[in-house]
């Protein structure tokens, strides 16, 4: 086996680049997880999933690494503290995570603890996104903030979480939510209420797959003339001293940082405007769209960013300082709500090859095609011997011509299986000799290109598109994939991966590339792991969205998942594993009660067969709904 460089190992999956110091390869060519980024307290991930899986813990398994939210924290609020000192800012910067991302108990307090001195925000998009926020245990003063569609009872919602303490702030999205507001704050009676916000629509538009978020055609947000409405009203109700903050939003994963530069300008001199006209504005928020690098290319690519973190947070805080200064009004208290920059590199799914779907394998060098056999057939077999590398192109050709002839002749029923058989197997061996000449080109002929696709082999993966990474299946959004081990081995197949749903939907056909697209990834024969384990395939960066947008398609839920930190000395610790959503969950889910079809089948057994076997068929039945709902080893 060819062995390859740690710089190529590196190099080959990107991990370099997405990983973000995150991920990293072990000189066994094992996939490490770097949890603080420190790499003497790096995880090998494999060695984890070995010990799950002798813990009875198989794959898929869902890894989540807390810290890693951490650190994204930390990181956010250190590029705006330097951005704030090095443009004399006055204003603070509060970080703000919006539940809608990940609302997974254990990432909404993780990071909340983590961002906790700096100020941290939660905003709720949803009454139950505002319910969870309330009752968590928020510490008073804390800052939620109440976007999203509202009603009367969202709204008596942030009523109460003014009472206890918290400074919700209710940013109206569009007019007639004024009226609603002010009904809230006149049934209220004594006592504090919430700030007001309000969201702006910029003319400035996203890019990138979310754009629609923004634009005079957005959904969400007032256009300035019912933002000067919804002020007008509010002062004449009396309540024109609570309008503290100024929102906007231009959409999720912005590749372009031209564009965020044209809305924090927009933003910026909106507030001081409305600032001079004597509205008391404390708060800018600018929203969310930080993005996250799926392809590690830094270019304006749907799947990257050709920015930095650094960079964002300086051209945030220097728009909205030099545009205050200018006009003489104070330097705004700044938010940003950047959920999938906190979340994306948090979690990743661990799954298992299960198998191939490959071409017909070569038949063999000394395959004896008798004399009497139809004419195409002999000519294959000539075919296959000769090519060479003058005479590719054309064998090639003579190939496929030879290929129509012979089912033609399949058809009419002068060729029998057996020798069709023989034929597509000729047939695919010319295919892969031709392509691997053609690959000596300079540039791959373009008739060679289908080729290509057609002669990658499909793994089966044990895993759900739909569950794991439903953008992919419905935006096809990039996520990176890599092999668990062997990434020092020189991988020898190119594939493209397949789920266990009964869609053809289920798959992954585009991989992320520095350059471009990859139609497969270069994997290796998955037979040959050591010790006879599976070939395991990390699917990552799905830490945003993606782990709570999954659904059940085919009765497939969620898989095992596993928090894993790592200790001082570097000692990864497992602080939690939790179970796969069993059948009976996932059934239950659609109204089917596990009991009752337990009952039904054992009812409709009744002396049928063998009493024992049957008895263990029902029994396995029974555990089948306590078990997970993806493929097992045993
Ligand atoms: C979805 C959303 C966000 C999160 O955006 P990211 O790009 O994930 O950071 C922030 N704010 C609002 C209002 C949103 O709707």
């Amino acid at each position: 086996m060819a062995r390859i460089s740690l710089e190529e190992a590196l190099e080959r999956y990107g991990i370099a680049r997405w990983g973000d110091g995150f991920f990293s390869v072990s000189r066994q060519g094992e996939l490490l997880v770097l949890p603080t980024r420190e790499p003497r307290r790096a995880v090998s991930l494999p060695a984890l999933v070995d010990r799950l899986r002798a813990e009875g813990t198989g794959t898929p398994l869902l890894f989540r690494f807390p810290q890693v939210l951490e650190a994204r924290v930390r990181e956010l609020a250190d590029a705006f503290a330097a951005a704030r000192e090095e443009f004399n800012y006055a204003g603070a910067y509060r970080p703000a995570y919006p539940l809608k991302v990940n609302q997974k108990r254990v990432v909404v307090e993780t990071l909340f603890r983590a961002g906790r001195d700096h100020g941290m925000a939660l905003e709720a998009g949803s009454r139950a996104e505002l319910m969870l926020a309330l009752g968590m245990g928020l510490p008073p003063g804390t800052m939620v903030i109440v976007n999203g569609y509202k009603d009367r009872r969202t709204l008596r919602l942030a009523v109460l979480g003014a009472r206890l303490g918290l400074d919700v702030v209710v940013v109206l999205e569009k007019l007639f939510e004024v009226d609603r507001l002010l009904e809230a704050f006149a049934d209220a009676g004594e006592g504090p209420l919430p700030l007001v916000g309000l969201r702006t629509r910029l003319y400035a538009r996203g890019a990138g797959r979310w754009w629609k978020s923004s634009g005079i055609t957005a959904k969400f947000g007032l256009t300035t003339s019912s933002l000067l409405a919804a002020i007008e009203r509010l002062r004449a109700a009396g309540h024109g001293d609570r309008v503290r903050f100024l929102h906007f939003h231009l959409g999720s994963q912005i590749p372009e940082i031209r564009r965020l530069k044209a809305a924090f300008r927009e933003g910026a001199r909106t507030w001081a405007r409305l600032r001079k006209m004597g509205v008391p504005l404390e708060y800018l928020d600018v929203g969310g769209g930080l993005a996250v690098d799926y392809d590690g290319s830094r270019t304006s690519s749907d799947a990257s960013r050709n920015y930095s973190l650094e960079e964002y947070a300086n051209d945030v805080v220097f728009f909205t300082g030099e545009v205050a200064t200018e006009e003489g009004v104070p330097h705004p208290v700044l938010l940003s709500e950047s959920g999938r920059a906190l979340t994306a590199h948090h979690a990743l799914l661990v799954a298992d090859v299960l198998g191939r779907i490959g071409a017909d394998p070569p038949p063999p060098e000394d395959v004896e095609v008798p004399p009497d056999a139809p004419l195409v057939l002999r000519e294959l077999a000539t075919l296959r011997e000769q090519i060479g590398a003058k005479t590719w192109r054309e064998y090639w050709h003579d190939a496929v011509e030879h290929r129509d002839e012979m089912v033609t002749l399949f058809n009419i029923g002068l060729i029998d299986l057996p020798q069709r058989a023989l034929a597509e197997q000729l047939f695919w061996e010319i295919a892969r000799r031709a392509l691997a000449w053609a690959r000596k080109e300079r540039t791959l002929p373009p008739e060679f290109e289908q080729l290509e696709k057609a002669l990658h082999e499909k793994y089966i993966v044990n895993f759900s598109v739909f569950q794991a990474a439903p953008d992919h299946w419905a935006l096809d959004q990039l996520f990176p994939v890599v092999p668990l081990r062997r990434l020092r081995e020189e991988p020898t197949v190119r594939a493209s991966l397949v789920d266990i749903t009964c869609d053809s939907d289920g798959a992954i056909e585009r991989f992320i590339d520095v350059k471009d697209v990859r139609e497969a990834l270069d994997l290796h024969e998955p037979e040959g792991c050591p010790g006879g384990r599976p070939y395991d395939l990390a699917l990552c960066l799905l830490g945003a969205y993606q782990d709570v947008m999954g659904d059940q398609h085919n009765l497939l839920g969620a898989p095992a998942e596993v928090h894993v930190t790592v200790d001082e000395e570097g000692n990864p610790r497992i602080e939690r594993v939790l179970p796969p959503e069993p059948a009976a969950g996932v059934l239950a889910d659609f109204g089917w009660d596990a009991e009752e079809l337990a009952a039904r089948a054992e009812e409709a057994l009744r002396g049928r067969g063998t009493a024992g076997v049957d008895a263990d068929l029902l029994a396995d039945y029974r555990a089948a709904l306590a078990a997970g709902t993806y493929l097992s080893p045993e």
